[in-house]
């Protein structure tokens, strides 16, 4: 993707652990690459197509001299967030924020941190089957509306379906949610988890009855294969009702693993 990088921006600041950091300040210096989709803005050679990085210097600057952290850490991850708040086309951001002059009674040029956060695409598989399913899934998708963490969110029509993996129970009313999302991997997997407790789902039966069922299916082109999280949902090829809505989402995806898309694989899946 096209980058803005900002080099070397010098910051005064009260950021720091120590009483003496609080107090007088110290200097800053903050390194950035903004990705950013520039082709719109090389076109039309027009300043409302871009990203104005004079706006975000300013911004960080700003930001910086009026919020106070203790740790350099907490300044990046809040200026950062807060930028890609600010300013939508920005897609990520690298931020690096150096201390030249960090209490450390040793001869050295600086130390920073660097953090990378961004934008990204995730799809979420949603169920349910108990109680007032329809109430439950579109309960979950409002909350999730609600979190500055997620934009662009779709969702797919929803589907009566019967259950999966022989328990006898209720049907499932399924569907697919697109969304960018700022959550890490884990990070999504632990806030949907608090929305399936807030649906006070309780965890008994694999497979078995629940109000709400919130799976990641797709994290950009990530693989993850760990025993907490494995992405794509390591069954996802062989389940219609989450390929059905999220071809109605995103035909053209492709599976990472796999390499096809989810319109193949769905009609894979029909010819079996
Ligand atoms: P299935 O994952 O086959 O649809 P399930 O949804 O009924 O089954 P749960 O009891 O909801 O299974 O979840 C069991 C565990 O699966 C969770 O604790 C979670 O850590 C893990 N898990 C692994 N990969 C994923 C994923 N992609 N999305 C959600 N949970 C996952
Ligand atoms: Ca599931
Ligand atoms: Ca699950």
């Amino acid at each position: 993707m096209d980058q803005i990088r900002i080099k070397n921006l010098r910051i005064f600041a009260y950021h720091g652990v120590y009483e003496q950091e609080k107090e007088q300040g110290q200097n800053f210096i903050v390194n950035a690459v903004l990705h950013v989709d520039m082709e719109k803005a090389g076109r039309s050679d027009d300043i409302a197509d871009a990203v104005d990085y004079g706006a975000v210097c300013l911004f960080i600057d700003e930001y910086m001299r009026e919020n106070r952290f203790d740790l350099l850490e907490a300044v990046a991850e809040h200026v950062t967030k807060e930028l890609l708040f600010t300013f939508p086309a920005i897609r990520l951001v690298e931020m690096e924020i150096e201390k030249p002059n960090a209490p450390i009674p040793l001869r050295f040029d600086s130390v920073s941190v660097k953090i990378t956060r961004g934008w990204h695409k995730a799809f979420i598989a949603l169920g349910s089957n108990m109680g007032n399913k329809l109430k439950y899934l579109e309960r979950a998708v409002a909350n999730l509306q609600e979190d500055d963490c997620f934009r662009n969110i779709k969702v797919s029509n929803y589907m009566e379906t019967a259950p999966y993996g022989g328990v006898e129970q209720d049907d499932f009313l399924n569907g697919v949610l697109e969304a960018e999302t700022l959550y890490s991997p884990k990070e999504l997997l632990r806030r949907l988890q608090k929305e399936e407790k807030l649906a006070e789902r309780k965890r008994e039966v694999r497979w078995g009855p629940r109000t709400l069922d919130l799976d990641i299916l797709f994290y950009e082109d990530l693989i993850l294969a760990e025993e907490e999280l494995t992405i794509p949902h390591p069954d996802l090829k062989n389940r219609s009702f989450v390929l059905e809505p999220l071809a109605g989402l995103a035909p053209f995806f492709v599976h990472p693993v796999y390499r096809k898309t989810v319109k193949e694989l769905l009609a894979e899946l029909s010819r079996v």
